[in-house]
């Protein structure tokens, strides 16, 4: 017989048997909520939802997908901005139950399931004063961030949270479980470390710890929106002298209009704020990020030493569950006055007050790991410019969703093409931008997809498409 999402009753009865999670289907009370992803522009109804509770339930989901023709989505901790932790009629792998985190503090390495958040694996380290780079925001999921790079406050001197990623356990698409390091599988380990969910499911991930903390010195400072060119130059050349400790963020929006955390004279206001964490001593952090303090007169400053986990969730109330989000990127290799010019004027015709326009610098660390040890590939680039469109009313996505293009689009003529794909927009232009990204390491990209996934069985993500031929 076969049931309302066109799979044989007996077959889907039968898998469901053999998993220690939980198989979820459109008929189940848990369905509504374990079908949404954070992105509320994004809504898709998966044919079956499996919570797998280990390697075998992982292995068997893929087999499953696999034998019936299922498209296949992998769900680390559902923050994937394009909606790629979700699908429409297909399988779902949700990992949001592997959360073990164990901190080794001998050889200075966290373990983490692939469902893990970061404020699950910072709570963990930092208990014991050590940091694996993660990004700015506590609710992403540990394994779509690392796997396509991991832009946090920490990059300039640790590296990008894929250049921490020494051991992974991995679930490949013909269901065997396999360890990707330095000694086995190194060529896998390369992928992973910024070729995406492309090659395999990973179940645990091992990631290089540093001291840091608990407390740190954290700046983050509102300027007049007015100032924003002027205030632009100051961080562009902050950045071409900043030691390795920062790793600084510009970012450009508007005060929201009801927000309680900013005072309501400031109220629907635009500003420029510039931000950064010192990785190091306090006290001597206070000195290097003064100057992201007294860029202008100030309209805001929330800047001070805080212990690091706060400043890991600093910005969380920004981005609520079920708003609609469309974020896309652009590497840029200069950051001259004209362009500088360019993105504040688009950045002041944002629609939406929960907008921003980021510029993160890229040095330090970063640059210094070659193509051979990692898949990223934007480390050319000194600036990652992000268009974040934010917002909250349903009738206002064309407009949003325009106006990122727009300033991406507008941005073009000054990079190579490349992008953030984690910040990818809905990566409309298809392979062009994955060449773009990834540059000359495509290639070997493409081989290794051959190699552990010919079938692209794992293709609702940043998608490299296997090699053909030998
Ligand atoms: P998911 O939706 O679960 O998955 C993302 C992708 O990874 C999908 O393609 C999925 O198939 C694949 N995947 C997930 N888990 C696995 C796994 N275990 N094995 C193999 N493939 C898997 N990025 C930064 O670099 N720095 C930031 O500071 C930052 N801030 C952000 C703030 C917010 C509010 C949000 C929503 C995103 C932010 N991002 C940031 C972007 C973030 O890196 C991506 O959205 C990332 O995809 C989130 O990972 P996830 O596991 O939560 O997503």
């Amino acid at each position: 017989m076969i049931n309302s999402i066109g799979l044989p009753a007996a077959a889907v009865a039968a898998f469901g048997r053999r998993l220690s999670g939980q198989l979820i289907g459109p008929g189940d009370d848990a369905y509504e909520a374990a079908r949404h992803v954070w992105n509320g522009l994004i809504d898709r109804r998966p044919a079956l939802i499996v919570r797998c509770a280990d390697n075998g339930d992982v292995a068997a989901a893929v087999g499953f997908a696999r034998q019936h023709d299922l498209p296949l989505a992998v769900r680390g901790g559902g923050h994937n901005v394009a909606g790629h932790g979700t699908c429409d009629g297909g399988l779902l792998i949700d990992l949001g139950v592997l959360k073990r985190v164990e901190v080794d503090t001998a050889t200075r390495r966290v373990r983490a399931g692939g469902g893990c958040t970061w404020a699950e694996v910072d709570a963990a380290t930092q208990a014991q004063g050590l940091v694996t780079p993660g990004g700015v925001f506590s609710g992403t999921g540990v394994a779509g961030l690392t796997l396509g790079g991991g832009f946090g406050w920490l990059r300039n001197k640790y590296g990008l949270s894929c250049d921490n990623l020494m051991r992974a356990q991995v679930v490949t698409a013909d269901g065997r479980t396999v360890t990707a390091s330095a000694n086995e599988n190194a060529n896998l380990l390369w992928g992973l470390r910024g070729g995406g969910g492309n090659f395999g499911i990973v179940t645990e991930f091992e990631l290089q710890l540093h001291p840091l903390g608990p407390e740190v010195m954290f700046a983050v400072t509102f300027y007049p929106g007015e100032q924003d060119e002027a205030v632009l130059r100051v961080f562009r050349d902050y950045c071409a002298s900043a030691p390795d400790e920062v790793g600084g963020v510009s970012f450009q929006g508007v005060f929201p209009p009801d927000s309680p955390a900013y005072p309501p004279e400031l109220h629907g206001r635009r500003f420029i704020a510039l931000a950064g964490v010192y990785a190091g001593a306090v006290e001597m952090g206070k000195v290097v990020l003064e100057p992201l303090r007294n860029a202008a007169e100030p309209l805001a400053d929330f800047s001070g030493r805080m212990p690091y986990v706060e400043v890991q969730h600093f910005f969380d109330a920004d981005y609520p569950i079920g708003w609609h989000y469309y974020w896309k990127s652009l590497n840029l290799t200069r950051l001259d006055d004209a362009v500088i010019h360019t993105i504040s004027e688009h950045a002041s015709r944002q629609p939406s007050p929960h907008s921003t326009t980021d510029l993160w610098h890229i040095g330090g660390a970063i640059k210094r790991v070659s193509a051979a040890d990692s898949a990223y590939g934007g480390r050319q680039a000194n600036f990652l410019l992000s268009a974040e469109a934010s917002w909250q009313e349903p009738n206002q996505d064309t407009a949003n969703i325009a106006w990122a293009r727009d300033l991406i689009g507008a941005m073009r003529s000054h990079s190579n093409g490349g992008a953030y794909l984690n910040f990818g927009g809905f990566q409309e232009e298809g392979e062009a931008l994955m060449q773009a990204s990834f540059g000359t390491q495509y290639a070997r990209l493409q081989s290794l997809k051959r190699d552990w996934d010919p079938d692209n069985v794992f293709r609702l993500n940043q998608n490299i498409l296997p090699a053909t031929g030998l």
